[in-house]
């Protein structure tokens, strides 16, 4: 709440934006030492350093409970740094296969065009990891939970893994926020966020976040956060210090929701399966409680319904859940996905629902009122 604040500026509570390009200098030396990037330079130009999102920053790091944050002009910016500070031509990347989409297009179709191969494995049991590892292997990408799928991986597992054989672990914390997930804690070394969803928490700002130790980000700095140049402006800055604010209450909102949304949807009848990571039967219980201290209002539930027509009606009658992607502000929304086969024979859909702060009275009708549209009750 208050970190990073103990100066006010004319008293005012909410912090100032800096909302400037650049800094002066009354002397040159103070201008040259502040020309080397390093973590704790004064401002020369905000592509690199800005007050404001340095606050978010530093609030960032402490609730990760690491030594540094960068914020990024996107989740995708902070994932493609991150990605990028752990490979050279001929390097080879293991990644969870429920990755975000975004992130797995970037592997396939983009960095193996620069001869960085990645290998997709389930994840579920470190081992794939280990079978996977080759020589080269410089870097894990994991994502726990995934956000279609919400499958888990082991992260100190994995972690030993991988580090054993001298590659970097990255993970996308997107679902758990700090809150209910520190994955520093079980040894990652570079933790990533699209503030996008729960931290910054109102559908208003698209930003990234990279957390990592001191000497990680000491290099990171000069080179891909700087040269890529996908800095945050002060004013997404500013409204994902808003944001965190009010984490702490909107994720117990978040984890009540979910488990009262997930729950009505299963008393309902209309699915196959659902795929909530805070269900009382879901799959990898005992892992989640070993490294998660709460769950979100993200879930899937495969209908039992699998024709095109039964989906459309259903999400096209919702009336307070939105048809729209992302997650994590304060409005509901349910997005239709046509998964590829997994533990299934052939491609079926999911339906995504995110539970928003809307009374959950409204919101347990609103399902019912589209079940029933669609034939399904
Ligand atoms: C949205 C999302 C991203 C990408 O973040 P942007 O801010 O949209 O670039 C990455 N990972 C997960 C899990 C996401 O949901």
């Amino acid at each position: 709440m208050h970190l990073g604040e103990e100066e006010k500026h004319f008293g005012s509570i909410s912090p100032p934006i800096f909302h400037t390009s650049t800094y002066a200098f009354d002397e040159v030396d103070e201008w040259i030492e502040a020309l080397d990037l390093a973590e704790d330079r004064e401002p020369v130009y905000s592509r690199t350093l800005n007050p404001t999102r340095q606050l978010a920053e530093a609030k960032i790091a402490a609730l990760e409970g690491m030594e540094c944050c960068r914020l990024f002009s996107s989740g995708m910016g902070a994932i493609h740094a991150a990605m990028m500070s752990c490979v050279k031509a001929g390097s080879h990347i293991i990644a969870v296969d429920s990755i975000y989409g975004p992130a797995r297009k970037l592997l396939t179709d983009h960095l193996a065009g620069l001869g960085i191969e990645t290998t997709f494995v389930p994840g579920d049991d470190p081992a794939d990891f280990e079978k996977a590892l080759r020589p080269t292997t410089s870097l894990v990408c994991l994502e726990s939970p995934g956000s279609i799928v919400f499958r888990l991986q082991d992260i100190k597992a994995v972690c030993d893994i991988a580090q054993n054989a001298g590659a970097s672990v990255m993970l996308d914390n997107s679902y758990a926020t700090p809150l209910f997930q520190r994955p520093g804690d079980f040894g990652v070394d570079i933790v990533v966020h699209s503030v996008s969803k729960y931290l910054g928490g109102h559908s208003d700002v698209v930003a990234g976040a990279l957390c990592c130790n001191k000497e990680r980000m000491e290099k990171l700095i000069p080179g891909e956060v700087d040269l890529y140049g996908a800095a945050l402006s002060p004013f997404s800055a500013w409204l994902t210090i808003r944001g965190l604010r009010t984490l702490p209450i909107r994720m117990k909102a978040a984890e009540e929701g979910g488990n009262v949304i997930a729950a009505h949807v299963c008393s309902m009848g209309i699915a196959d399966k659902i795929m909530h990571v805070g269900a009382g039967d879901f799959p990898q219980a005992e892992l989640r409680d070993r490294q998660m201290n709460g769950t979100s209002s993200l879930f899937s539930f495969i209908p039992k319904d699998q024709s095109e027509d039964g989906i459309r009606r259903f999400v096209e009658s919702l009336m307070v859940y939105q048809l729209g992607v992302s997650w994590g502000g304060y409005e509901s929304l349910v997005v239709p996905i046509l998964l590829e086969p997994m533990d299934w024979d052939e491609p079926k859909y999911v339906v995504r629902l995110y539970t928003g702060l809307e009374n959950l009275e409204d919101l347990k009708a609103d399902l019912t009122q589209a079940a029933k549209t669609a034939g399904w009750v």
